[in-house]
Parts: structure tokens; C-alpha cells; sequence
């Protein structure tokens, strides 16, 4: 028999992929897309065939030590779809692959052995027939059809705030895909595949269905990937990394939220699920449907000016009424010592609500690394000149960074905006809000949800379930703490601070804030009772905050939009950011510096400008120092290989370096 090479991806950096030999034992059975048994230096590695050829192209290939697959667990739009993100995401198709599978497969397993599986654990049926579509929702899934009955790439975005029928289009097309024996991908951010959201799609399409999240054993999950292989499950629905499931004729890939930011990998591979899942489509020629209350400014920029179709759905079901959002002026409330937590008004507004036996949520934004100086007296914040970004105060350093372009300065006391001495450092924990709910409101049943109070997996649910039991008047938490929940006794839903979200240093944080009060507000009103929401803020005249009190996205992304173009950024450009990272901050500062000017001169010839360097807004973590520069560009795939060839040419030593291709 001829002799046989295959080319094999590892999970390792190392860029491309190696020639091992074939031994005929394994010549018959062995294909692209099956893993298979290597040493590399040594050690024992599983990889993945890519590719199979009689020639030889290095000197004296080692043989496959042992064939894991029979048969190949990528196929080849999979294989396709890896080694574009690995050029696009500048990782190793290895670690892409590594990324588009589940974790046992990494170290070789394969067999799990089949138990009985339920998915139906007391939850009863709702929703299980289609309901007749209302004349906006018939129009969206009309188009939506075409497109799929054409075979051919498409990508739309199906605009429409909470309640206004977004899922019951996704489950008809999805029907309607079955009926041709063909599958889909609905991607929803982990965080909402709640066991009732689970449900609503079980009860459509019952064992057809599989669900995919992290609370699924190892062992479960590769469970759920056979019969998805197997085509045993034609309808996936799962967080980020469902997109990679193995459905067969795939016809349609949702992604709910697509505004959501868990659809970013923060591991390498750094991808972005809604840029893959827009490639996949285009590979399997299927259809993308991206919904949204409120889209990412790059997808309405597409929508208006590349290859993206809008679908609106201009009201909610039943033309249920949107919550009423009362924005109030804290610069207005009566001085207090220290931070003032509660306006006078949403004082008042809880007590009515707990008289009436209604619930409240308050919510509170996450916290971030680093605080900003921020006027109690007229709300100024000091931002960037070059950015806008809003400055960050890094204590170990006693300044104020901007962590794009490296702009400093020192902390001031006297407030530039109005003259007075009122800058301090803002952002209240949910456990002050607590104690002071606690003092304020002694009769209420009270329940706080962040990260320290629910590290427990469980917690989260059983807190929700008794809030959902009526067994808790009062949820404080952040932001995420009840996507995809409905509670229809809620009445009043109170945002404490809409500026801590305003001022993140990054230059989404406006979008970040409409996202966010938008999303909060979609969670009032569900049920009979009409919602108010109360929205606390130094700001009231930002226009995040006007569009979002007013439910008007379009007036949003017109403001928007303007000083993402006088800046350049993303729509109207990608970033890559570089992180350089070691134990001692000198030479981090001095090799980074470096390496800014080295690439400075290559890239700046071929368009691509270069911002810092600058520390990251984590500057440190775990004992090491961070410091970032910005690419900016025209296109990824013409930036990624200046970079690659500039790395290869610098040399580093004691620095860590990582590659974030549009960072979020
Ligand atoms: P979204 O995904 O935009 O939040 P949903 O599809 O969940 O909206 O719809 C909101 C509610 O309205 C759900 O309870 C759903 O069952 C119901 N619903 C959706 N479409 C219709 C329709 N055409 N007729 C009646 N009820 C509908
Ligand atoms: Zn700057």
C-alpha cells in the first residue's frame, strides 16, 4: 500500500499544523475531522486530522500513535469553520478546534455510556402549539422563510423590544425547518437558560430538543452532542458555545440578545459567537437571525448599510403597555452624609409597592476594576480628551488613566464642570444597598443576588424561585439577575445608579448603560399590573438615559453613532488589543514601549493606526502587571497578518502577550 501523511492540528499556540505519518493499520478507517493519538516532544497529545496526503513534506514524519475516531468528529464545514476563526482570532486552528468541542474530547474520550435521559423534571407543559402570528410577526417569518427556501446565506435582525413575539418567530421557523428534516442553533446568553425559558422550547419540540449549558455534566453534555450527531436532536438551543454543535443540515442559527456581551469569549480562542456563527452561516449557506430589544451598534449599522435585513416589531404582544421610566435628578436630593443610596422618590415608590403587597427589584451595575472621579454636585466626570472614554483612578499609581491612548493626569480635587469640591469616587456594593433597604423598608422579606451571595450554583435559582413564590418582596442585585424570568407581581423596578454603568472605561459605556436600563426596564409591567421603573442618575440629560426612558432605540443609536465616527471606532473600524503582562511593571512598561514604536512604524504605512501604550483597566491581576496598546483598522483580515508577521520579528523575554481581535 501507498504510504500516507496527515497534517494534524494540536491545541497548542504553535501556529499551523504537523505532518505525521499514517501507519497502515490506521490507512482504511482514518479521515479529516477524526482525532487521533500523537507525541509531541514526548508528551501524549490528542489532536485532529485536518488533512490527508500521499506526499511527504518534512524529513522523517513520527507515525500517529493511535486513531481515537472511526468516525470524524468535525465534518468539513466544521473543519472550515475552526481554521477561519483561527486566522481571524489569531489562535491555533488546534485550539479553535479545542474550543468547537466538548471538553472530554480534548484528553481522547469519546464513549460515554447512554443513560436514560428525562429532560421534563416537573415543569409542566406551557405553550406547546403555535400560536396564530400576528400580521408584523407573519411579514418577519414570511421573508425569514424565503431566504431559508433558497438555500442561500442570509442574516437578519429582528428588532423588537421584550414581549413583542420575537421567540414565537424563532420556534415557527424552527418548526418549519423540522418539517423539511432540517436543524437549528438558538444561542441564548447563559444567564437566560432559565428552566422555564428550557421549557417553552421543550414543549414544542419535546426529545427533538437539545440543551446545552455549563450546569450539564461532562458526561451529559457528550451526550447531548451524539444525538445531536446522530440527528437524533435537530433543534440545539445553549449558550455561546452551542454554535458549535454538530447539527446536521443545519437551516437556521439563532442568537437571542444578540447585544448580549457573554456571546465574547474572554479565553483564548477570544471569538465573538456572533462573527462566527455569521461565517458558519455562510459556509452551511443557512440562515442567521440575530433579536434584539437592543442591537449592537455594529448589527443596526449593518442593518443600514451592509448585508443585513431588519425586521421590526414595532409593539409588544397585545399591545401590553411599556413601563413607565421616571428618571430622577440626584444631584437634587437633599446633601447626605456620604453616598446617597435612595432618592426621596424611590423611597416612597417601594413603600407603595409593599403596601400593595407588590415585589421590587432594585438593581445594581457590577463593579469594575477601577473607579472614576465623578461631581456629586453637577455630575461631571472626567473623560478622556483623545477618547472620551472616562478616565480611570488607579490607586497604586495616585493618577487618572485613560486605558485606550495612555492620556494622564493627576487626580483633582476642585470639580472642573462647577467649580466645587465635591469629586469622590462613586459606586455603591450591593451589600451597602442592602443595609440601607434594610433600615429603610424593616418590614419587607428582603434577598440580595451578586456574585459573592450566589457562588453556590444553586443559589441563584432558589433565590428566584422564592422570589417568583412571592416569598421575597424585595431582590437587590446586578443587572443580570433576572433575564429570562418573568414575574408577573412586580410593580416597581428601581436602577440606583445608572452612572456607574455611564462611566466603565470603555467606549461602549453609553451603549452599555441604554442596554442596560432597556433590559431592566423590559422587566416591569409583565403581568396585569402596569410597571413603573425608577432610574437613578447625576446625568439626567444623557442621551442614553433621555432614549432610554423614552423606549427609543433609533434616537439612541443616532446620537451614537456620531462619536463613534468623529473617533473612528468600531462600526466604522475593529480594534485588536495587546496585552503585554509580567511580574515586574518596569519591564512590562519598557518591552511594551518597545514593541509600540516597533509596530508603529510597520503598521501606520498600511493604515492601521496604533493607540497607547496604556494600562489595561485591570492593571493588575494576580500579581501581574498589564499593560495594553490598541490596533485600529479597516479589516481584520488585513490587520491579522501584519500582526503575525510583526510578532515574529520582535523578540520578548519575562512578558506574556495575548491577542484580543474585537475586544468587547
Ligand atoms: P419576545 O421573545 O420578543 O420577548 P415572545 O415570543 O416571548 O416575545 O412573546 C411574548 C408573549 O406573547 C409570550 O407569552 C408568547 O407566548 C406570547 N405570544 C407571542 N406571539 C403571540 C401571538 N401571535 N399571539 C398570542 N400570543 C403570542
Ligand atoms: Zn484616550
Amino acid at each position: 500500500m501507498d504510504s500516507l501523511f496527515a497534517d494534524v492540528a494540536l491545541g497548542i499556540p504553535s501556529r499551523g499544523t504537523f505532518q505525521y505519518a499514517v501507519p497502515p493499520a490506521f490507512a482504511e478507517k482514518i479521515k479529516p475531522g477524526c482525532r487521533v493519538w500523537v507525541n509531541v516532544r514526548a508528551r501524549r497529545l490528542v489532536g485532529t486530522v485536518t488533512a490527508l496526503s500521499p506526499e511527504k513534506v518534512i524529513e522523517d514524519p513520527k507515525p500517529i500513535e493511535g486513531l481515537i475516531d472511526e468516525t470524524p468528529v468535525l465534518d468539513a464545514p466544521l473543519l472550515a469553520l475552526t481554521r477561519w476563526m483561527a486566522e481571524y482570532y489569531f489562535c491555533s486552528w488546534g485550539q479553535a478546534i479545542e474550543a468547537a468541542l466538548p471538553a472530554p474530547f480534548k484528553k481522547g474520550k469519546f464513549l460515554m455510556k447512554s443513560r436514560a435521559k428525562k429532560i421534563a423534571n416537573g415543569v409542566e407543559s406551557v405553550d406547546p402549539l403555535n400560536h396564530p402570528l400576528t400580521a408584523d410577526q407573519e411579514n418577519a417569518f414570511r421573508e425569514i422563510m424565503e431566504k431559508i427556501n433558497k438555500k442561500e446565506a442570509g442574516f437578519f435582525l429582528l428588532h423588537g423590544i421584550t414581549g413583542s413575539g420575537k421567540t414565537e418567530i424563532y420556534m415557527q421557523v424552527i418548526g418549519e425547518l423540522l418539517k423539511a428534516g432540517r436543524g437549528s442553533i438558538v444561542l441564548v446568553p447563559e444567564i437566560s437558560l432559565t428552566p422555564q425559558a428550557v421549557e417553552r422550547f421543550h414543549s414544542r419540540f419535546g426529545d427533538g430538543l437539545a440543551v446545552i449549558h455549563s450546569r450539564l455534566s461532562q458526561g451529559h453534555r457528550v451526550e447531548e452532542w451524539h444525538r445531536i450527531k446522530k440527528g437524533e436532536a435537530r433543534v440545539v438551543v445553549g449558550a455561546r458555545s452551542a454554535l458549535f454543535s454538530p447539527v446536521q443540515r443545519l437551516g437556521l442559527i439563532v442568537i437571542d440578545e444578540e447585544h448580549d456581551t457573554s456571546y465574547k469569549q474572554e479565553e483564548t480562542p477570544r471569538y465573538q459567537a456572533r462573527t462566527v456563527a455569521a461565517e458558519r452561516a455562510r459556509l452551511e449557506r443557512a440562515v442567521l437571525l440575530m433579536g434584539s430589544a437592543t442591537p449592537s451598534l455594529e448589527t443596526y449599522f449593518a442593518s443600514l448599510h451592509k448585508d443585513t435585513r431588519r425586521l421590526f416589531l414595532p409593539e409588544r404582544i397585545q399591545k401590553r403597555p411599556l413601563p413607565v421610566v421616571q428618571v430622577v435628578d440626584m444631584r437634587r436630593e437633599p446633601a447626605a452624609k456620604g453616598e446617597k443610596i435612595f432618592s426621596r422618590a424611590l423611597e416612597e415608590a417601594v413603600k407603595n409597592s409593599l403596601k400593595k403587597k407588590e415585589q421590587v427589584m432594585l438593581f445594581l451595575n457590577r463593579r469594575g476594576f477601577s473607579t472614576h472621579l465623578h461631581c456629586a454636585s453637577c455630575g461631571y466626570v472626567m473623560t478622556c480628551p483623545n477618547c472620551r472614554v472616562s478616565l480611570a483612578y488607579h490607586f497604586d499609581k495616585g493618577a487618572l488613566y485613560c486605558h485606550a491612548c495612555g492620556y494622564r493626569t493627576p487626580p483633582i480635587r476642585l470639580c472642573p464642570g462647577c467649580q466645587k469640591n465635591y469629586l469622590h469616587y462613586f459606586g455603591a456594593g450591593t451589600q451597602k444597598v442592602e443595609e440601607e433597604a434594610r433600615r429603610l423598608f424593616p418590614e419587607a422579606r428582603l434577598a440580595r443576588m451578586d456574585t459573592d451571595s450566589t457562588s453556590r450554583k444553586d443559589a441563584h435559582e432558589t433565590i428566584l424561585k422564592k422570589f417568583k413564590k412571592r416569598e421575597v418582596d424585595l431582590l437587590i442585585g446586578t443587572q443580570m439577575i433576572a433575564k429570562g424570568h418573568d414575574f408577573p407581581n412586580v410593580s416597581l423596578i428601581g436602577v440606583i445608579s445608572a452612572d456607574t454603568a455611564l462611566h466603565i472605561p470603555d467606549f461602549r459605556a453609553a451603549e452599555r448603560t441604554f442596554n442596560l436600563l432597556t433590559q431592566v426596564a423590559g422587566r416591569a409591567g409583565r403581568g396585569a399590573i402596569p410597571g413603573k421603573v425608577i432610574v437613578q442618575t447625576h446625568l439626567p440629560s444623557h442621551y442614553a438615559i433621555e432614549s432610554a426612558k423614552d423606549h427609543d432605540y433609533e434616537k439612541f443609536y443616532s446620537k451614537e453613532i456620531i462619536f463613534r465616527k468623529e473617533l473612528g471606532m468600531p462600526p466604522y473600524s475593529h480594534l485588536i488589543q495587546i496585552v503585554m503582562s509580567g511580574g515586574t511593571e518596569k519591564e512590562v512598561v519598557r518591552q511594551i514601549l518597545l514593541f509600540a514604536k516597533f509596530l508603529k512604524e510597520r503598521l501606520e504605512k498600511r493604515g492601521v493606526s496604533l493607540m497607547g501604550p496604556a494600562p489595561c483597566v485591570a492593571s493588575k491581576l494576580a500579581g501581574r502587571f498589564r499593560w495594553n496598546v490598541y490596533l485600529k483598522g479597516n479589516s481584520i483580515e488585513e490587520m491579522v497578518p501584519l500582526l503575525r508577521e510583526s510578532l515574529g520579528e520582535f523578540k520578548r523575554t519575562q512578558v506574556a502577550l495575548t491577542v484580543n481581535v474585537d475586544p468587547q
